[in-house]
């Protein structure tokens, strides 16, 4: 277990509890973490235990029913505009073009329309979607619809990147392709993103991405376990340490 009581961001004994039927129930339970600036770090854990809860706690857009939620050693309360979600459903826009859905972060926090349109342009291209900008989301692919998500988090320029389950309705080919873009992106100088906090139920995509896995248990859920990648990128999942962290992931998990 790595120690991180100063990090970056830090969820401290972080409980939440929902209510159904009038009946309340616990989701998280007293869980913490912490997230060093820079750091890659992929969350997993079983269905339904309680990850796109956390990263909506993450990003303030649900406060925790207990528990302390730290940026920059401060406590974080509301929305925290240094974030942006990338989504496993696209959350696209139908009626809207690529180019406006990308444009969507940016005119909510009352950009200029010049800026707009440079920093639209600037991200599309980073994507790699220029030529499409005038499309509609009909017209592309899952993973030309993802590249959108992608470009409209981006634009906001935000310093971490949340992304829940963001290759799971792709398919496999198209999944390998985004997932080398993101590491890409994620080391690429221009991108004020440093930071990146995945969920994902796919343990072979967390060990390929991340630096730092953190291993959730069953709702309600805790941290089992935090562990640290230490393999070179690209990633090879036949290496024997890969299927050896891939097993012991699997164990904790199932
Ligand atoms: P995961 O992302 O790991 O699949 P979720 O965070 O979506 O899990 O859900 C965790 C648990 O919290 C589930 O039992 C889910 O039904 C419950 N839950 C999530 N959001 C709400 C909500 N707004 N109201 C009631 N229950 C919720």
């Amino acid at each position: 277990m790595t120690s991180r009581k100063d990090s970056f961001l830090v969820l401290k004994n972080i409980s939440r509890d929902f209510t159904r039927d009038n009946r309340s129930y616990r989701a998280i339970d007293n869980l913490s973490v912490g997230v060093e600036e820079g750091e890659f770090v992929a969350i997993v854990g079983p269905s339904g235990c309680g990850k796109s809860t956390l990263l909506r706690i993450l990003q303030g857009l649900i406060p925790p029913t207990s528990g302390e939620l730290l940026y920059k050693n401060h406590p974080q309360t509301g929305v925290n505009s240094d974030m942006a979600m990338v989504f496993q459903g696209f959350a696209l826009l139908p009626w809207l073009s690529v180019k406006d859905n990308v444009a969507l972060g940016l005119s909510a926090r009352g950009r200029k329309a010049a800026d707009i349109d440079r920093t639209v342009s600037f991200y599309i291209d980073k994507v790699g979607l220029e030529g499409y900008e005038e499309a509609y989301p009909r017209e592309l692919s899952g993973g030309m619809k993802q590249r959108v998500g992608l470009a409209r988090a981006l634009a906001i320029e935000p310093k971490i990147l949340l992304m829940d389950e963001p290759f799971s309705n792709l398919d496999a080919l198209t999944s390998v392709t985004l997932r080398d873009e993101v590491l890409m992106l994620w080391k690429d100088q221009e991108m004020p993103v440093r930071t990146i906090i995945m969920v994902t139920h796919i343990i072979e995509e967390a060990i390929l991405m991340a630096d730092r896995v953190v291993v959730l248990s069953r709702r309600p859920t805790h941290v089992v376990r935090e562990i640290d990648v230490d393999l070179p990128r690209p990633r090879n999942r036949k290496h024997p340490d890969f299927e050896r962290l891939s097993d012991e992931i699997f164990s904790l998990i199932s």
